[in-house]
């Protein structure tokens, strides 16, 4: 293997930046287009008066969010976080410390919001929204993949996360959005996907696949689209449908149905399961990319709803989908909370209804990356370990070889891909190698340790980052797989039927 990462002669640990204070100042996100912020209901440019906007805005979000206002009044400036955020690791800027990045924000709600920051801002650290203000919002906002690390360690739960979610609501309701999240909404909104896919092109990839298949294993597994009745509605990430690792995932899901026995169906309406309304702090528009996807299941009178590997889009399902869309009373009364792909195919290998030869995977050593949205936002609390321990399982039920990576790398500590919160963007692609230099070093340490070959993942985000950053640090694209790549490898075909 190939080593481009500078590593310490004396410890082996990957060497970090030197601090340097504004180093990353100037990475940027591209600015929304008029077209793509008026899609969305946003101002389509920066509006005349943004300044006093920006505010009213703030002081909305402030009395709708209290745990915003907690955040502002609480911070004791403990250090903590400091040192916890993979952008500020990579960058050694310390502006990208969460405590310095809350502060963008602090600063400007002393000013306007406490007594002190009105009358004496200089002595308070208060400051005013200027343009000055607002280049710097638009910077370290979109410096922050909203992974929610920094918060485990904070002691009060301090989450940066909502703080760039809340900054990036206010920067779009004066007509300064990113292009990139913008519109990709746009395109959901619109079509029903992230891509743009329309019908026609998903339907040749469901019938591509088939052939496949078949063609591959000699049985027919079906990828129905648009089947009103299936038990099952199937709600992927829609990078799912064209680009490796993740389509070999997706054929996985089409396997176990196959072997369950359960019908289930695609949706050419709602065919997206990200939900980029989260990354820009906007339940309005999380809430209309959410609402058709009900739409869709109610128009398939489908039972229940089972969701591809997508890390934020399964917080936003199991978190917020119940709030923002509910109830869905006119699901099957046992699933009425949509089901992860992972517990769903976990529990039929439990129950023996599939078959597998782990055997299939022999040539693999893996190890798992625990994706931040899964891991941080939405455990499944009501389940044994929920989300850290369900996809672990699965792997070990369908591999022989699994190991670890460094235990302050995973489960709740796991460091983020570097392109969650919406980054995944070409013109912050040096951001996005940087943040992902901690993740880089943790699954180096255990490819040099015990020849792990493969990091297997549930998130669609993090299998597209992955794939781009991980060449620059020496580890081949390759050793990225979706965890249902493996079920696929394993299944075998034509065994056990019905659930
Ligand atoms: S939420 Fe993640 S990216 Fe944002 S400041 Fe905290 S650790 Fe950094
Ligand atoms: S850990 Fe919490 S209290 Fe301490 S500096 Fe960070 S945000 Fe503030």
């Amino acid at each position: 293997m190939a080593k481009k990462i500078e590593t310490d002669e004396l410890t082996g640990e990957i060497v970090t930046p030197n601090i340097e204070p504004g180093a990353t100042a100037h990475y940027k996100p591209n600015l929304a287009a008029q077209e793509h912020n008026e899609s969305l209901g946003f101002p389509g440019s920066k509006i005349e008066g943004w300044e006093e906007k920006a505010i009213g805005r703030m002081g909305e979000l402030l009395s709708k969010y209290r745990s915003l206002k907690v955040y502002m009044d609480t911070c004791v400036r403990c250090g903590s976080c400091a040192d916890k955020c993979h952008y500020f690791l990579g960058t050694g800027d310390p502006n990208n410390m969460p405590v310095a990045r809350q502060e963008l924000m602090r600063k400007v709600y002393r000013r306007y919001f406490t007594p002190g920051g009105k009358l004496l801002p200089g002595l308070s650290g208060a400051e005013d929204m200027t343009g000055k203000m607002l280049d710097e919002w638009f910077s370290y906002f979109h410096q922050c993949s909203q992974c929610r690390r920094c918060s485990v360690y904070c002691p009060f739960g301090i989450d940066t996360a909502e703080v760039s979610m809340a900054a990036r609501d206010i920067m779009n309701s004066v007509g300064v959005g990113q292009k990139y999240c913008n519109e990709v909404l746009g395109k959901v909104l619109d079509v029903g996907n992230n891509l743009g896919m329309e019908k026609p092109a998903l339907a040749n990839t469901l019938e591509f696949l088939e052939e496949d298949v078949e063609e591959e294993s000699g049985v027919a597994v079906r990828y129905p689209l648009d089947e009103v009745g299936a038990e099952v509605l199937l709600i992927a990430p829609s990078a799912d449908f064209f680009s490796s690792p993740h389509i070999e995932g997706f054929t996985g899901y089409g396997k176990v149905f196959h072997e369950a026995g359960v019908s289930w169906t695609v949706s050419s309406y709602a065919s997206e399961f990200a939900n980029f309304g989260m990354f820009v702090g906007n339940f309005e528009t999380m809430r209309k990319v959410a609402q058709r996807i009900v739409d869709a299941a109610r128009e398939l009178k489908v039972k229940r709803i089972i969701v591809g590997e997508c890390g934020h889009a399964w917080r936003v399902g199991y978190s917020f989908w119940n709030t923002l869309t509910g109830p869905f009373d006119f699901l099957d009364p046992k699933h009425r909370t949509p089901t992860h792909i992972c517990e769903f195919t976990l529990d039929l290998i439990k129950r023996g209804v599939i078959r597998l030869d782990k055997s299939a995977n022999d040539d693999l050593n893996v190890t798992f990356h625990d994706s931040c949205n899964v891991a941080r936002g939405s455990r499944m609390g009501d389940k044994p370990g929920g989300q850290f321990d369900i996809p672990r399982e699965l792997i070990r039920s369908v591999c022989n070889n699994f190991v670890e990576m460094d235990q302050d790398t995973i489960r709740e500590f796991t460091y983020c891909c570097g392109g969650g919160g919406g980054l995944l963007t070409d013109e912050l692609m040096e951001l996005r190698v940087k943040g992902a230099m901690p993740r880089a070093q943790a699954l180096h340490e255990v490819m040099e340790r015990n020849g792990v070959n493969t990091m297997a993942m549930i998130c669609a985000i993090c299998k597209a980052q992955f794939t781009k950053v991980l060449p620059s640090y020496g580890i081949g694209m390759d050793v990225v797989a979706s965890v249902h790549q493996l079920v696929s490898n394993a299944i075998i075909l034509g065994g056990n039927r019905g659930v």
